[in-house]
C-alpha cells in the first residue's frame, strides 16, 4: 500500500525548503514542476497482477493525497501524516481510535468543534471526557484517571489566546499511561513543533493556515512513531473513507509552498497590530502573546519561534461596542475562520452561544497579509464609530 514517505536521500533540507520541496516529486515524462492532479479512482495491474505505480485504489491511496502526507510529516518530524477531509474529521478519528470505556482529558478552551464532538457524540458511546484548564497544571494531573487514554492540548487557544505548556502536558500523560495529542493549527509547524516536545500526536485542519487561502478544508494528524496508533488511524482513513478529494489534497499541497513566508508576515502583522490595540484609548485589553506583559508571553517565547497570526481584544464598553466596530470596519472581512490572507474579525460570544467563554466585549482576528497600515487606520475608524 502507498504510504507517505519521508523525503528520499536529499541534502538536509531546513523546514522553509521542506515546505516548498518535500513530496512534490512530479516524476513521469513531462517534467512539470507543479504536481498534476490525478483525478482516477482506480490504477493497472501489471501482468503479474502487482501494482507497479503503487496505487490500487484511490480510497486507499492516490497520489496527490501521498505528496500532502509526505510533506506534513516532514514539516511536523514525524514518520508520517495521515489526511482526512476536515479538522474536524481528523479529530474524530483521533478520538474514535480510543476504545470504549476510555476517558480524554481536554483543554476547556479547545476548538468549539472539539468540545461539542466530545460532549454530543462520544460521551454517549462510551467515551467520556473532562474538560480543564490546560494552563493549571495541577487541575490537569488530577483530572487525570486511571482510564483516562488521551490528553487533547490546544495551544495558542481559543478565543482568549492562551499558551498552554506543550512539554508538560505531554508528560503529565505519559505519566498518566495515557496518550497526548497537540491541535497545532494555530502555530503550523513553522511557529511550533510539538512532536519535538514529546506530543505523541499532531492534529492539523489544514482548513486555516496550512492551506492558506481559505478556499479549502482539510485535517491532518502526524504520529510521533510508528506503531498501533498509525496503523488504527490509518485503517480509520481507508475504511471508514475519510479520504480528501486529489483536488483538495492539491490544492492544500499548494498552499504548503508559501506557508514559511505567510507565517512570517502573518506574525509581523500581528505583532504590529497588537501594540496598535494595546496603546488605542478604545480598547481595554490585548490578548496576544507577543506583548511582553502577555501571560502567555514567556511560555510561547520557550515553545514557539512566533507569535502567531492571532490575536484578540476587548472593546471598552460591552457586547454593543464590539458589534458596533466589527459592523464598522470596511477591509477587515466580518466572518469566521482564520489562517488565510485576508484579515477577518468576528464576535466569539455570538458565535458560540450560551456555553461561550469568551467576553461579550471581545473580538479576534485572524489577521491577514493586507499591508499592516490599512488593517490600523481599518481598526481606527471603526473604534472611533463604536459608540
Ligand atoms: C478550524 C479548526 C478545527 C476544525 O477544523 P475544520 O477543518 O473546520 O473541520 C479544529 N481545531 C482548530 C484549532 C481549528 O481552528
Amino acid at each position: 500500500m502507498p504510504r507517505a514517505t519521508r523525503l528520499p536521500e536529499r541534502p538536509v533540507m531546513r523546514i522553509e525548503t521542506v515546505a516548498v520541496k518535500a513530496g512534490m516529486d512530479p516524476g513521469g515524462t513531462s517534467r512539470a514542476i507543479a504536481l498534476p492532479i490525478t483525478l482516477s479512482t482506480t490504477f493497472e495491474r501489471g501482468e503479474d497482477g502487482s501494482y507497479p505505480g503503487g496505487f490500487d485504489y484511490s480510497r486507499g491511496g492516490n497520489p496527490n493525497r501521498c505528496a500532502l502526507e509526505a510533506a506534513l510529516a516532514a514539516l511536523e518530524g514525524g514518520p508520517e501524516a495521515v489526511a482526512f477531509p476536515s479538522g474536524m474529521a481528523a479529530t474524530f478519528s483521533v478520538i474514535f481510535s480510543l476504545s470504549p470505556g476510555g476517558h480524554v482529558v481536554a483543554a476547556d478552551d479547545a476548538y468549539y468543534g472539539t468540545g461539542v464532538l466530545l460532549r454530543d457524540q462520544f460521551a454517549e458511546r462510551g467515551i467520556e471526557a473532562s474538560f480543564v484548564d490546560m494552563t493549571d497544571l495541577g487541575a490537569v494531573r488530577s483530572a487525570m484517571r486511571p482510564n483516562t487514554r488521551l490528553v487533547w492540548m490546544e495551544t495558542p487557544s481559543n478565543p482568549l489566546i492562551r499558551i498552554s505548556d506543550i512539554e508538560a502536558l505531554a508528560g503529565i500523560a505519559r505519566e498518566g499511561g495515557a496518550i497526548s495529542c497537540c491541535d497545532n493549527t494555530w502555530a503550523t509547524p513553522l511557529l511550533q513543533r510539538p512532536l519535538d516536545l514529546g506530543v505523541d500526536i499532531v492534529m492539523h485542519s489544514t482548513t486555516k493556515y496550512l492551506g492558506g487561502h481559505s478556499d479549502v478544508t482539510g485535517g491532518a494528524v502526524i504520529v510521533r512513531e510508528p506503531g498501533e496508533t498509525l496503523e488504527a488511524l490509518r485503517s480509520i482513513q481507508k475504511d471508514g473513507g475519510l479520504v480528501p478529494s486529489p483536488f483538495d489534497a492539491w490544492l492544500t499541497r499548494r498552499g504548503l509552498e508559501s506557508l514559511a513566508a505567510r507565517m512570517t508576515a502573518h506574525c509581523a502583522n500581528a505583532m504590529e497590530l497588537a501594540r496598535f490595540l494595546d496603546a488605542h484609548p478604545r480598547v481595554e485589553r490585548v490578548h496576544y502573546p507577543g506583548l511582553e506583559d502577555d501571560p502567555g508571553h514567556v511560555l510561547a517565547g520557550r515553545q514557539m519561534s512566533g507569535f502567531g497570526g492571532m490575536l484578540a481584544f476587548d472593546v471598552m464598553g460591552g457586547r454593543h461596542e464590539a458589534f458596533a466596530v466589527a459592523a464598522n470596519v470596511r477591509v477587515i472581512a466580518r466572518a469566521t475562520s482564520l489562517g488565510g490572507t485576508h484579515s477577518l474579525i468576528e464576535h466569539r460570544a455570538s458565535v458560540e452561544g450560551p456555553t461561550t467563554r469568551a467576553p461579550e466585549n471581545l473580538l479576534r482576528m485572524s489577521v491577514g497579509l493586507e499591508h499592516v497600515d490599512d488593517l490600523k487606520e481599518d481598526l481606527d475608524r471603526a473604534l472611533a464609530t463604536a459608540r
